[in-house]
């Protein structure tokens, strides 16, 4: 598999699609790309991601905890911003999510890790734009026909339940 061409593929698929038809950084001040005062923001890497970010060097990465396939996702840190173009998949995506269930099927979700960041966590999903709703719908279907790649994205939506379990947890 060419990773660089796939992700180059995705990036491109999301990269004038945005969450609204305005710029939504102007409802929060950007504040997904800002670091918390006491906490350095970091995003996790699709499967071999990093092909494509290894050469810029507003990028650093380290391995986070969270295991897909017996495999360190990566992470990677922005400082203190990145160039637009080269954002990664991750970020492309926010605040919108390719879950897949336990049995296996593909729905776009609004994220529930954007709960207490994003002014948009609260709409619903059919008040996001509808090219970003397809577009992420279209990443998620293409990385569900690598193996590696529906691991993480499967892994990562339990990591969803996990956290949705622990918002209901407060309601
Ligand atoms: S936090 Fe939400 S509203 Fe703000 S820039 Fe990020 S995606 Fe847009
Ligand atoms: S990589 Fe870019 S888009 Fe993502 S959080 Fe950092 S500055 Fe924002």
């Amino acid at each position: 598999m060419d990773y660089k061409e796939f992700y180059t593929y995705l990036y491109r698929k999301l990269n004038k699609r945005t969450p609204q038809l305005f710029d939504c950084g102007s409802l929060c001040e950007n504040i997904c790309c800002k670091d918390d005062e006491d906490d350095k923001m970091g995003m996790y890497l699709f499967p071999h991601e990093e092909v494509m970010l290894n050469n810029c060097d507003t990028f650093s990465f380290d391995e986070s905890d969270f295991e897909y396939g017996g495999k360190k996702c990566k992470i990677v840190y922005c400082k203190p911003f990145c160039k637009r173009n080269l954002r990664p998949l991750s970020c492309r995506i926010f605040p919108l999510f390719p879950y897949i269930t336990v049995s296996g099927d593909l729905k776009v979700i609004v994220d529930p890790r954007a709960r207490g960041i994003c002014p948009l966590y609260k709409l619903d999903i059919s008040e996001f734009s509808t090219k970003f709703r397809r577009g992420v719908k279209h990443v998620g279907i293409e990385l569900m026909k690598n193996r590696e790649t529906r691991e993480f994205l499967f892994e990562l939506s339990r990591l969803i339940d996990d956290e949705v379990e622990s918002i209901l947890k407060f309601i």
